[in-house]
């Protein structure tokens, strides 16, 4: 297989073409948002509106037949320009991506048109409270009942409930034979009957919300199954796996904007004879930043042309080691971009000091940086598990 180290022309143009519509929105349109306690509900639609909410999603369901090299660019331009959608990790990477290589003919009529113009948006829980990232300690459970499923269980962390309509649910079945708990994935729509949710306050603002769901008694009719009783892990990965290349988009987006305040800023603020970008002990830092920014977007790259490619096993490798470094490279832009900016760097005018903390998000979900390192240490170079 062949995967090639520059995009196409199309690629390129997307990027152009989502970057010119950012920029009109920009950080301090989200700043305002977040300021007013609002979503920012005209930036996703109108994202949907030009089709790179759906970018990812097949034609024949109303999305642009692309692949998630496209979507990981659409929001990685979103980032740079300041004002990321955290959603689209959700609805259209990991629901969008599931839906499509799992679901049935009906589900996927249903809901992919719907995902893909960003009039749907779907949310995914998998964390729970006392599982955290062992995802196989998982204790949601899901029974058959004569037509019907029945949901209950508890998640944590879950972003924009109270902006989706349906909520993918990691859940599990017991096997009929063995007694097994096994995973399986509900389409549970956020008004159903026993699924309530309770805002989490958070440390970092954003227009995106996090919540602690509770799940009693939830009934959902037989079709809420996505993918195969017993498919086994891969059909979460289908969307696991976009969900680490989206946040590697959305860590190197952000990094990227970071940069390009830094840099700015170097180039002008002036307190000796030149202006501070002059003193390699500003410079320097910058340079850095600027190549590991690059290591990063082309793992990035790489992990979804791999997947695009459908090669998931190494797309899996891929995405983690992208997911890492892009947490590293946002946690490390920001830092060095306040450094530059000295005291301005956390006056809320420059906008960074609020993403320095929001920066550490890359490096905790949806998967944490210890478990990535796990993760290669033992896939990567054959070490014994640890975990
Ligand atoms: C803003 C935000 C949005 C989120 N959105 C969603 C969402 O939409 N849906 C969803 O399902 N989840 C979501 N999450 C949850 C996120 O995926 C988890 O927080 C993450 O997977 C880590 O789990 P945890 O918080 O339980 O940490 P823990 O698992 O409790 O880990 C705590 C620390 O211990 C380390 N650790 C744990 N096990 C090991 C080990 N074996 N070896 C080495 N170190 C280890 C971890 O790396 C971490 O540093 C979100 C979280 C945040 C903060």
């Amino acid at each position: 297989m062949t995967v090639p180290f520059t995009e196409s022309e199309e690629r390129l143009a997307l990027r152009e073409s989502v970057k010119a519509l950012a920029s009109k929105y920009g950080y301090a349109y989200m700043a305002e948002q977040v300021r007013k306690g609002e979503k920012t509900t005209d930036l996703w639609n109108d994202f949907g509106k030009h089709g790179f909410i759906g970018v990812n999603i097949p034609e024949e369901y109303g999305g642009g037949g692309g692949g998630m090299g496209d979507l990981a660019a659409v929001l990685e331009e979103a980032g740079a320009a300041g004002s990321p959608l955290l959603m689209m990790v959700v609805s259209p990477a990991i629901v969008g991506s599931i839906l499509t290589r799992c679901g049935t003919d009906e589900q996927k009529q249903k809901w992919l048109p719907g995902i893909a113009s960003g009039e749907t948006v779907a949310a995914f829980a998998i964390t729970e409270p006392d599982a955290g990232s062992n995802s196989h300690q998982i204790t949601t459970t899901a029974r058959r009942d004569g037509d019907e499923w029945v949901l209950n269980g508890r998640k944590v962390y879950i972003s924009g409930l109270d902006e989706a309509d349906v909520v993918l649910i990691v859940s599990r079945t017991e096997d009929a034979k063995t007694g097994k708990l096994k995973p399986a994935l509900f389409l549970v729509p956020t008004d159903a009957p026993g699924l309530e949710f309770q805002h989490i306050p958070m440390d970092f603002v954003a227009p995106e919300k996090q919540f602690s769901v509770f799940i009693d008694d939830v009934r959902v009719p037989a079709d809420a199954l996505v993918g195969d009783e017993d498919g086994g892990l891969w059909q979460l990965f289908a969307g696991l796996n976009p969900e680490r290349i989206m946040g590697a988009a959305m860590t190197c987006g952000q990094a990227r904007y970071a940069l390009d305040k830094a840099v700015e800023y170097a180039k002008t603020r002036k307190v000796w004879k030149d202006v501070i970008g002059t003193h390699q002990a500003i410079a320097h830092p910058l340079a850095k930043v600027k190549i590991e920014l690059e290591q990063a977007r082309l793992l990035m790259q790489k992990a979804a042309a791999l997947y695009d490619a459908g090669d998931d096993f190494t797309a899996g490798e891929y995405a983690n080691m992208a997911k890492y470094a892009g947490g590293e490279i946002a946690c490390n832009a920001l830092d060095v971009a306040v450094q530059t900016h000295g005291g301005n760097g956390l006056a809320s005018e420059y906008g960074l000091g609020n993403q320095l903390v929001a920066a550490r998000l890359g490096r905790i979900a949806p998967v944490s940086r210890e478990m990535i390192l796990n993760f290669v240490a033992m896939h990567s170079l054959g070490l014994p598990k640890s975990y």
